[in-house]
């Protein structure tokens, strides 16, 4: 692409280096920026030590009807503390292949429609729009207040 793409505001501290458009779906390309301070996945410490790249591909939300899949090159680092991680990334949870605005958008959906209406809606497999209603549910749960103590007449 050979444009400037880091003022994008989607994937914090990844820069497009490619995308491709069809019917169906947009395929975006992102590298780490250099600029972009480097943190462990786990502990968020600075980390300085590159290990190696890896290739993951996730899921973003949808955009004008396409799907969107990112390909997104991932640093691991040699944390001094934690071994060897992958790098912290703000919009993408560790492990994960969909974006956390993906994850969220769908999870949210499922207060509303149902879990198949969901999947259908943002292309997403059944199960894994089951297991993102199930999480969100079971936050809601955390989020109550304790059961109070019965009296004691
Ligand atoms: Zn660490």
């Amino acid at each position: 692409m050979g444009k400037d793409t880091s003022w994008l505001p989607f994937w914090e501290g990844f820069g497009v280096v490619d995308a491709h458009s069809d019917a169906h779906a947009v395929r975006v390309w992102l590298e780490p920026l250099p600029t972009h301070e480097l943190r462990c996945g786990r502990c968020r410490r600075r980390v300085q030590r590159v290990h190696e790249r890896v290739h993951r591909r996730v899921r973003d939300l949808p955009m004008l009807g396409r799907s969107v899949e990112l390909h997104v090159r991932l640093l691991r680092l040699d944390c001094p503390h934690c071994g060897r991680c992958l790098q912290h990334v703000s919009w993408l949870d560790r492990h994960s292949r969909l974006t956390r605005r993906l994850a969220l958008a769908a999870a949210h959906g499922c207060e509303r429609m149902p879990v198949l209406h969901v999947a259908q809606s943002f292309g997403l497999h059944w199960s894994t729009v089951k297991q993102l209603d199930q999480r969100r549910l079971r936050a809601e749960l955390d989020r109550l207040p304790p059961r109070p103590s019965p009296s004691v007449w």
